[in-house]
């Protein structure tokens, strides 16, 4: 390696580092991201300086047909950024199966294939496959071009981890013997499947732990890559990115109360499905003027908000419902959950670009000891962080996800289209409840309606 490029290397190290440290708080995540940039730059920049590279017209084209996908890619609005982080992953375990695959059939010719070199392209393989694969998976699922609902089948782990088994041994076999490259190819199917049964048991409200679990997987494959390529930086950067994607699904599994086999393996939908089909229930429903007049005569008013509102776009109009009624003395707060919406701190992000003080907004811990004195909770476009099977219904996949009581109000008023269920494709009993009432439509068109009735527009 030349001087120049260890320098590079050298300095994107530590950058790659602090851009961790500083994603930590919205004060330096800016930083943060300007010094990933910049760590990313020199990585490349030291790996073109690479004497071993002789011409570069084939890394123009990657470029370029990096730049055609990833362009649009980074153009899709906030709601989708989950389903793009999912397939985002995927491209990267793809490019690491394949330069694992390319290199072992390389080596393979030329004699160099040594037990160490296979170990690491058989385990870069396998996990660049599966994360390929589930990722991909991830996205559908997030997207929901497929059920969210986790599919599963009896005796689904043990098939799983038969399959895992099968290509280790057959990794280990070529580690023995290289030239039974028979086996080679199996290991590739076996890995696409496994990402594959890996995602299909997972439920929809766990998919965002899932997401960063992917994440690890993707730095351990990098790591694997980077052993395979001897490139000390990508061990470096993917370590990090496999170690940080490990310690975030910990930290969001506990946020959720979730065990992380639990995330992963544990899948009762089929359960709640058959229970949701059986049951008849009917919804009180309300008109927008019913609802401007409860919340007129309210005290205290808690508004939770969830992925309706991003997907309607409702934030502004929720900020002019937030005015008129502290106008006329109602004590309003926002209520957030951690996981409403399709990313972390997607609410917080809407209801600051509405310019709602953030004082307003409360966490979920210090909300709900208040909510059996709320007058009224307005539930806005959200469902799974609401739905009280969580706390009782121990058949139901979100069982133990932490949620906002708000069913503890003494009125809750919720706005959604229909009676469909949430991301977790599941059926809520708050809509039911004695004290719920629904305010059906698009949630900016009710809010506009009610904001219309509170300022006496709709009398004129
Ligand atoms: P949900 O997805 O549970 O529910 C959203 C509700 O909004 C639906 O029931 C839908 O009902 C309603 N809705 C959709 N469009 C509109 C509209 N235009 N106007 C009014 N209502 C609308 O959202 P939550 O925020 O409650 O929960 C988030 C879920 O997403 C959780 O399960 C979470 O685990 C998961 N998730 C979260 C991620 C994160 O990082 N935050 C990432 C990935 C997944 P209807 O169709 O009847 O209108």
């Amino acid at each position: 390696m030349t001087g120049a490029a260890e320098l590079c290397y050298f300095a994107a190290a530590p950058l790659f580092i602090l851009a961790l440290r500083w994603m930590s708080s919205p004060e330096t995540a800016r930083r943060a991201v300007f010094s990933a940039v910049v760590a990313m730059g020199l990585a490349i920049g030291g790996t073109l300086l690479q004497p071993t590279i002789h011409t570069f017209t084939w890394i123009g084209i990657a470029v370029l047909a990096g730049f055609l996908v990833g362009v649009p890619l980074s153009r899709v609005p906030l709601t989708a950024v989950p389903e793009r982080t999912g397939l985002s992953q995927a491209f990267g375990g793809l490019a690491v199966a394949l330069v694992g695959i390319a290199k072992y059939y390389l080596w393979l010719q030329e004699g160099v294939l040594t037990p160490f070199k296979m170990g690491v392209i058989g385990g870069e393989v396998i996990l660049g496959c599966l994360t390929c694969t589930g990722g991909l998976l991830a996205a559908a699922k997030l997207a929901e071009m497929i059920p969210t609902r986790p599919i599963t089948y009896r005796g689904q782990n043990i098939v799983s981890f038969a399959l895992l088994a099968i290509a280790l041994a057959l990794a280990g076999l070529l580690i023995y013997n290289p030239f039974m490259s028979w086996a080679f190819p199996i290991i590739i199917a076996i890995g696409l499947i496994f990402g594959v049964m890996l995602i299909l048991p997972i439920g929809g409200a766990d998919m965002p732990t899932v997401i960063s679990f992917l994440n690890s997987y993707a730095g351990l494959s990098a790591v694997a890559l980077g052993f395979v390529l001897e490139n000390k930086l990508l061990i470096v950067a993917g370590a990090l990115d496999g170690s940080s994607g490990f310690v975030l699904s910990i930290i969001m599994c506990k946020a959720m109360n979730r065990s992380v086999t639990n995330v992963l393996f544990g899948a009762f939908g089929s359960v709640q499905a058959a229970k949701a089909l059986g049951e008849k229930k009917t919804a009180k429903s309300a008109t927008s003027a019913d609802a401007a007049q409860i919340l007129a005569a309210a005290g205290t008013v808690v508004i939770v908000p969830g992925y309706g509102m991003a997907v309607a776009q409702a934030q502004h109009r929720v900020r002019d419902l937030y005015e008129l009624l502290s106008k006329k003395g109602v004590d309003v707060k926002f209520a957030v959950h951690p996981v409403a919406g399709r990313m972390p701190g997607h609410m917080n992000v809407l209801l600051a670009e509405a310019e709602i003080p953030y004082d307003r907004l409360v966490e979920m811990d210090d909300i709900n000891p208040e909510m059996p004195q709320v007058d009224v909770c307005l539930v806005i476009g959200a469902n799974d962080v609401v739905n009280p099977a969580a706390r009782s219904d121990s058949t139901s996949p979100i069982f133990g996800m932490p949620i906002i009581d708000a069913d503890k109000a003494h009125t809750v008023m919720a706005i959604k289209r229909s009676m469909n269920p949430g991301f977790a494709g599941i059926d809520n009993e708050l809509y039911y409840a004695n004290n719920t009432l629904m305010l059906f439509g698009d949630a900016k068109a009710v809010i506009s309606d009610v904001v219309k009735e509170l300022s006496g527009e709709n009398a004129s």
